[in-house]
């Protein structure tokens, strides 16, 4: 018997490890190989980009006593090295896992998960849903009424672009936003520290608006269209790039929060958490994610 935990990015992480510090056995699920959700790293031709979460800004940094030992970026947060997934694989890997496990089922009644394989994972005596509002929606909307406002949280999707080993240099920042255009956020990742590339990586996140518009295009041409306008902002040509790729992110920054820090169900077995959730409505970001997972570990630990 123990606690299932669906989901191993910040929320997962936390409240598996706040169960653990009360003494109870945590099973960690993730629909990926690899832990983190969305602080996601790529590792290709010999590069590597930080696609997800580019940095733990000072706030979120604050408030996790476990980022206190990450170095530091400049002015823009910490970051994990030799990439930002190296945190919580760390974290991950003390816990039993099941990646590559998507749940699709949770039965109310037993307990038991059952996975898109059809494989049912039973005996455990509690739940956590530790994933994006929507899909946490998908599994627990018949459950509880106590899950009914997940179905209020809503999320802006971001496209991200990673090009590396583009020749030449631009006199972009390492980090810069900006207001306008197609791309928001322009990253270059071998800048960080402890983040070593033989070439220049960069990850792009193109603004809301432009995401909306074109979230449901297939990726290769989403990847032509923002290397025209990373072409356009740092003056570099993309097409002698060793590696360009995009990635869409359906659920990356929350729009509208939960008001409440997690939730649960009446009979205390099944929670859920994640960054929809803040007490105040001040859900939406890693450290919203974090916090609601430790509070939630925090209140289904016995
Ligand atoms: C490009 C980008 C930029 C961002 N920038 C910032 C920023 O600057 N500052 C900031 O604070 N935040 C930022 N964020 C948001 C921040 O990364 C998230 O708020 C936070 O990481 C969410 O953590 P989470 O644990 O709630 O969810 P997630 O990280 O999404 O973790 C959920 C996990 O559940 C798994 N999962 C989902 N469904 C299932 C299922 N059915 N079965 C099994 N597993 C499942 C997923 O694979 C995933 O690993 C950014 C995010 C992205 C993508």
């Amino acid at each position: 018997m123990g606690i299932a935990v669906i989901g191993t990015g910040l929320a997962g992480l936390a409240c598996a490890q706040a169960l653990a510090e009360a003494g109870e056995a945590v099973t960690l699920f993730d629909k990926s190989r690899g832990y983190g959700g969305r602080v996601a790293s790529r590792r290709r031709e010999g590069l590597a980009f930080d696609h997800g979460l580019p940095a733990f800004d000072p706030v979120s940094a604050e408030t996790v006593p476990a980022l206190a030992d990450l170095p530091e970026w400049e002015a823009h947060g910490r970051v994990a090295a030799p990439r930002m997934n190296a945190f919580p694989r760390t974290m991950g890997e003390a816990f039993e896992s099941r990646m590559g496990t998507r749940i699709v089922s949770v039965d109310a009644e037993t307990l038991a998960l059952t996975d898109e394989a059809g494989e049912a994972h039973g005996g455990f005596e509690r739940i956590v849903a530790a994933i994006p509002a929507p899909q946490a929606w998908g599994l627990l909307a018949s459950h509880d009424d106590a899950f009914a406002p997940i179905a209020e949280a809503t999320y802006a999707p971001c496209w991200t672009l990673m090009v590396g080993g583009v020749a030449g240099e631009t006199a972009v920042p390492h980090r810069f936003a900006q207001e306008t255009g197609v791309i928001a956020l322009l990253l270059r990742d071998d800048a960080k520290p402890g983040h070593t590339a033989p070439a220049p990586c960069y990850v792009a996140h193109a603004t809301r608006e432009w995401s909306r518009e074109n979230l449901e295009r297939d990726a290769a041409d989403v990847a032509e269209d923002l290397c025209i306008a990373f072409a356009a902002m740092t003056g570099l040509d993309p097409d002698g790039a060793t590696y360009r790729a995009a990635h869409r992110w359906r659920y990356c920054a929350v729009e509208r929060a939960v008001e409440a820090p997690f939730l649960l169900s009446a009979d205390g077995r099944i929670g859920a958490c994640g960054d929809w959730a803040g007490a105040d409505r001040s859900g939406g970001d890693a450290r919203a994610a974090w916090r609601s997972g430790a509070a939630l570990g925090r209140a289904m630990a016995r």
